[in-house]
């Protein structure tokens, strides 16, 4: 029997930080609306992504909120543990 498991990849617009956004968003828009400082989206508004790491504690909040709010569980916090990741490599 194959099993076969297909791991998100983060968006490689994402800025660099423990916030990012991988490549199941379905472009619903609910994060920009939580979080209006730190996402954006691409030219066709096809997808989300983190644009600006939160820089005060009511943006990290907002982050967080949306983290917990996204319907494809697709916004992630890896604690900055990849923080150094932002040069088009994807994992
Ligand atoms: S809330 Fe989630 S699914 Fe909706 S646009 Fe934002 S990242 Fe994508």
């Amino acid at each position: 029997m194959e099993t076969r498991q297909q791991t998100p990849n983060r968006y490689v617009e994402n800025a660099p930080g423990k916030f990012y956004v991988v490549d199941t968003c379905n472009g619903c828009g609910l994060c920009l609306s939580l979080a209006i400082n730190n996402f954006t989206y691409n030219d066709d508004a096809s997808y989300y992504y983190i644009y600006k790491q939160p820089q005060t504690p009511e943006e990290e909040e907002q982050c967080k909120e949306a983290m917990e709010l996204c319907p494809i569980d697709c916004i992630h916090d890896d604690g900055g543990k990849y923080e150094s990741i932002n040069d088009g490599l994807y994992y």
